[in-house]
């Protein structure tokens, strides 16, 4: 359903009435696209984009009416990393007045390691911050040329060292795997680059190649070839299995944490609870009503200094999309689908006959009253959700 102007507002408003155990911050500033990127983001050219976004951020806080008390934080982007300290400063100052510190059990912020100075690090500390994912890609120099990243890997290891130094409790590093001309053997080297730097968790994600990105339209020129679906595969098996065995447990399909590290903010997520974003472009979800803000930083500014919320759409999810969201995102888990508790939340049923259908498949099972993924369904997750529902 899309909204009118005044219905997007009535929808906001009202969810807004309930406690929310889960904020999103988008923080959008990159200094140039990565060759994979599709996110929005806004390129950091003049100290007017920070004054905008830190006074739109404070507006937007401010139109939620309440102190907010979340369980986690998550700052991502874009590339957060990118502010200045004394603009990190400010804008963890301006959150603050808006969020009720004691209730935090998990601060996390993106960074990207050519950012990370002693002096950023310290500012996450002071703020309260316990987690920073690192965008680290690869530790092999040509895979991170390939994928336009701008670190070294040396840049990447001293900026886990810098975190660690400074006292962040708990770093992730994002890993990229099956890229262009990749074998086998390069990336079981970088995934034992990846083991010997002592983080906490590894988020691995095979590349996509999304329309409109330098890598999609590089793709369609003939100029990088796609690893095709059984090179994905092994790559995939290759990464879980030698996680596994450093002591990084798969939780979700792509993510890996050593004991206690598991990212509670993404787990809200998983698990389709409600969340409310907050900056350019951020999502929200609360009830039955998922919204999203304005991505141009300019009109998300001028929305919010007209008083306006700085939303461009907003739907009312009928019982069975929530119900088929709730499958698929909780399926990725290795924990999978509290069957009650999703179909109780959507005001929907699974079909019977497909759950039985799947399971003489060997695709999912009963874990007591959840239901989740085979060893096998796990390599085609998506497909068994989309079946499924
Ligand atoms: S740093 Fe991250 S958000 Fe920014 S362009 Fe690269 S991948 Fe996208």
């Amino acid at each position: 359903m899309r909204s009118s102007a005044r219905g997007r507002s009535a929808e906001r408003t009202a969810p807004l009435s309930r406690r929310i155990r889960a904020i999103y911050i988008h923080s959008p500033f990159c200094r140039r696209r990565c060759s994979y990127c599709d996110f929005a983001i806004a390129i950091l050219r003049t100290r007017d984009d920070v004054e905008q976004y830190l006074r739109g951020l404070s507006l937007e806080l401010h139109q939620t009416g309440r102190l907010l008390e979340p369980r986690t934080v998550y700052v991502g982007g874009g590339t957060p990393s990118r502010l200045a300290p004394t603009d990190l400063r400010e804008f963890f100052r301006r959150i603050d007045d808006h969020l009720e510190r004691r209730s935090i059990l998990e601060y996390t912020v993106e960074a990207n390691p050519e950012d990370v100075t002693s002096e950023r690090a310290d500012v996450l500390v002071e703020a309260g911050v316990t987690r920073v994912s690192l965008g680290v890609q690869s530790l092999d120099p040509t895979t991170l040329a390939k994928l336009g990243r701008r670190h070294t890997p040396d840049q990447a290891r001293t900026a886990i060292h810098v975190l660690r130094r400074a006292g962040i409790r708990s770093i992730n590093v994002d890993l990229i795997f099956a890229v262009p001309g990749q074998s086998l053997t390069d990336l079981a080297t970088d995934v034992e680059r990846f083991i010997s730097c002592s983080t906490d968790h590894v988020s691995a994600y095979n590349l996509t190649y999304e329309e409109r990105t330098p890598l999609h339209s590089l793709e369609l020129l003939g100029r990088v070839n796609k690893q095709d679906s059984d090179d994905e595969l092994a790559a995939f098996r290759l990464v879980r299995e030698r996680l596994d065995e450093a002591g990084f447990a798969a939780y979700e399909v792509s993510n890996f944490a050593k004991p206690g590290h598991r990212s509670l903010h993404n787990l809200t997520y998983w698990n389709n609870a409600e969340y409310l974003g907050v900056g350019p472009s951020a999502v929200s979800c609360v009830g039955h009503v998922r919204w999203k803000n304005e991505p141009d930083l300019a009109r998300w500014f001028a929305a919010l200094r007209a008083g306006r919320p700085p939303i461009v759409e907003a739907e009312s999810l009928s019982p069975e999309r929530m119900l088929g969201e709730s499958v698929a995102l909780g399926l990725r888990t290795t924990r999978g689908v509290l069957r009650a508790r999703v179909e109780r939340r959507a005001r929907a049923s699974i079909d019977p006959d497909r759950l039985e259908r799947l399971t003489a498949m060997g695709l999912i099972e009963f874990a007591g009253p959840r239901i989740r993924l085979t060893e096998r369904g796990l390599e085609i997750a998506d497909c068994v959700a989309a079946e499924l529902i």
